[in-house]
């Protein structure tokens, strides 16, 4: 195992696992999922405040070493460490999340978080202060971004601490951040698929505009073969002379954002223009 491959990078100051752990607002009938616990110095204050913990842990001898730290004391019974990777691992039910994991997976942790069922109460994470940002950034900011819009579809997410490089050991590259993540629930009803679709094509360069955007290769291709697809469902024929361009220019000069630019739309804006090219039959995925 090496250190940077696994994103070994352990937290070494207990107030700041403790502010953490704290910031879930656990209550003694919390089920917690704890992706990469390594040696354990979330998941002891975990174990203080919850019924119990499920630690996702791909590193045999962090899971070795967290077993060592609980064996014979009363938390031992409320552990159950799963020995494997995080993305491929059958998740148990769980009402909040926390965990300080290497940010490799980052992107995988948030969505695989926000597409399980039943949704969970809170998520309390640790990131890469740059991809926190994201996660947290509002239209027109600087890191407004396809991650960001993709994520508070289903979600409301706070920046809750900035964390620096020294607090842990050995020091990574990049400064952190702890983000809050509240589930949307009942959550939207949006195909993330659809919606990913739209602005996969609308953040390829998110200050050009939302019709340059649709130009780029490939896109109305993709359009049109969904759109093949879609009819042959309805049983319904396309129509003559019909031409993807021409309506997907007309739907978005009806709405009125052909000129407007991606980087200053927010999700409403997104949700509104995704429904119109749906009742229009056109599809993202
Ligand atoms: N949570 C501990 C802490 O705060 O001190 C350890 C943090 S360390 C940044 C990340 C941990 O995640 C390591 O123990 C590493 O072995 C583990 N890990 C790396 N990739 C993983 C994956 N795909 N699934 C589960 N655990 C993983």
């Amino acid at each position: 195992f090496n250190t940077e491959r696994y994103g070994q990078h352990i937290l070494k100051n207990p107030s700041i696992a403790q502010d953490i752990v704290d910031k879930a607002n656990l209550r003694p009938t919390d089920k917690v999922l704890e992706v990469g616990p390594g040696t354990g110095n979330l998941t002891v204050r975990i174990l203080e405040k919850a019924k119990n913990c499920t630690a996702v842990e791909m590193d045999p001898r962090m899971a070795a070493e967290l077993t060592k730290r609980v064996q014979g004391k009363a938390e031992q019974r409320k552990l159950e460490i799963i020995i494997g990777d995080f993305v491929k691992a059958t998740l148990p039910y769980f009402d909040v999340c926390i965990s300080n994991t290497p940010y490799q997976i980052s992107s995988p942790l948030v969505f695989r978080l926000l597409s399980h069922r039943p949704l969970f109460r809170v998520a309390i994470l640790m990131f890469q202060r740059e991809f926190a940002l994201r996660l947290t950034a509002q239209p027109g900011s600087s890191s407004w971004s396809r991650l960001s819009a993709n994520v508070q579809l289903y979600a409301k997410v706070d920046h809750i601490m900035n964390v620096g490089k020294n607090n842990f050991r050995p020091p990574p590259d990049v400064e952190s951040s702890v983000v809050r993540i509240v589930p949307i629930d009942p959550p939207p009803p949006v195909r993330f698929e659809e919606f990913d679709g739209l602005t996969r094509i609308l953040f390829t360069r998110r200050n050009k505009t939302v019709h340059a955007n649709f130009q780029a290769k490939g896109v109305f291709e993709m359009l049109e073969q969904n759109y093949k697809t879609w009819c042959a469902e309805q049983e319904r024929m396309v129509e003559d002379g019909f031409n993807m361009k021409a309506k997907v220019k007309g739907i978005l000069d009806e709405l009125g954002v052909t000129e407007s630019r991606p980087a200053k739309m927010d999700l409403n804006d997104f949700l509104r223009l995704l429904s119109t090219f749906h009742d229009n039959g056109i599809h993202f995925a």
